[in-house]
């Protein structure tokens, strides 16, 4: 096995906590809309979750969490409108520092390094009372060439603002169908402006 080959040069680390499954605390083993399992070493996979600081004690919470295979994702990708496609590409075209971020990068980030930060606005995460984190994976690997990140909850106001109510529409059907957790994450999407959006 040749330099390149080796899975550090992949860009490929274990799967950090903070993007495990929060009731289980182990990663998520299944793709919650197709049940492909997901720590197969071949298995491509994004995970999504929601923080939101708790006003009574000033904890993080998980507010939300979402595993979803890469071919069940595209497919809702797909049925977004070409408007919304069109509109959420070209903002993280525009606004995404994590770019410049890591253009400028010296030395190996770590994983803090990338959801230290909103992507967008820079905001450090202790200043936040809400947020969302996105992760690809491998298998039971997180992948660094495809960088994790953290958006803040103004961006995920814009990205809302971005969808068309074709798209909005399908958001709903598919989180109706297929998110699972707490009666309080059912509560959250009834919420006009909180919905997962994998991009
Ligand atoms: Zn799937």
């Amino acid at each position: 096995m040749n330099d390149e080959n080796r899975p550090e040069k992949q860009h490929l680390i274990q799967i950090p906590p903070v993007f495990y499954e929060s009731i289980s605390g182990q990663p998520f083993n299944k793709c919650q809309v197709c049940e492909k399992p997901l720590l197969e070493p071949s298995a491509l996979y994004v995970v999504e979750k929601m923080f939101r600081k708790n006003p009574v004690n000033n904890k993080v919470e998980p507010l939300f969490e979402f595993a979803i295979c890469l071919d069940c994702a595209r497919d809702l990708f797909n049925r977004f409108s070409e408007e919304s496609k069109a509109n959420i590409n070209k903002y993280f075209m525009e606004n995404n520092r994590m770019i410049d971020m890591l253009s400028n990068r010296q030395e190996e980030l770590h994983v803090e390094d990338y959801l230290g930060k909103c992507a967008v606005t820079g905001t450090p995460v202790h200043q936040l009372e809400e947020y969302q984190i996105y992760g690809q994976f491998q298998g039971n690997m997180l992948k660094l060439d495809m960088p994790p990140y953290m958006i803040s909850a103004p961006v995920m106001d814009d990205v809302q603002d971005l969808l068309s109510d074709k798209t909005i529409d399908e958001l709903d059907d598919f989180t109706g169908k297929y998110l699972t957790g707490p009666p309080e994450f059912r509560e959250f999407f009834k919420s006009p402006r909180r919905r997962p959006v994998f991009i």
